[in-house]
């Protein structure tokens, strides 16, 4: 087996009249993310990580923001189909982990919960997730954005590491 690294970011911009979704959980908040789909930066950021170490492109690609099909999409159901496409190649999600940016609310008890409804819907990987504020600064900091990257290993078949 041949094993592949991926990095993923993403960055959702935090409005009022929307829920939050992070990592396949509805987190309670004043305001929500701004996007065609749920806007779950996290699942999104883990998505591409995966499909950017199955070499398999990125969610833009396979989940467009101009098709009507992908309207309100899941994190969830995202990540469900990008480990369809990993498995569809013979490869195997090794492990994700990833960083939440967030103000507030603080995620700190949600963590756990994130990182195992995730490792749900990618059919098992050993995920983790971590959080951080951005002390204040920026766009993130001033509670307008949320954003995430992660990073992911994909075992595919091919000469041995
Ligand atoms: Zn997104």
């Amino acid at each position: 087996m041949a094993v592949r690294i991926g990095m993923g970011f993403d960055l959702h911009e935090l409005v009022s009249g929307r829920a939050l979704w992070l990592g396949c959980v509805e987190v309670p908040s004043e305001k929500g993310s701004l996007g065609h789909s749920d806007g779950d930066a996290l699942a999104h950021a883990v998505a591409d990580a995966i499909l950017g170490a199955a070499s398999a492109g990125d969610i833009g690609d396979h989940f467009p923001d101009t098709d009507p099909r992908w309207k309100d999409v899941s994190g969830a159901e995202i990540l469900r189909r990008t480990a369809e496409i990993v498995r569809a190649r013979g490869g195997r999600i090794l492990s994700v982990d990833s960083t939440v940016f967030l103000e507030r609310p603080r995620l700190g008890d949600r963590k756990r919960e994130m990182a195992e409804r995730m490792a749900e819907a990618l059919g098992g990987a050993a995920v983790n997730v971590k959080a951080k504020t951005a002390e204040g600064l920026g766009p993130v900091g001033e509670g307008r954005a949320v954003a995430a990257q992660a990073v992911a290993m994909v075992g595919e078949p091919g000469e041995e590491v």
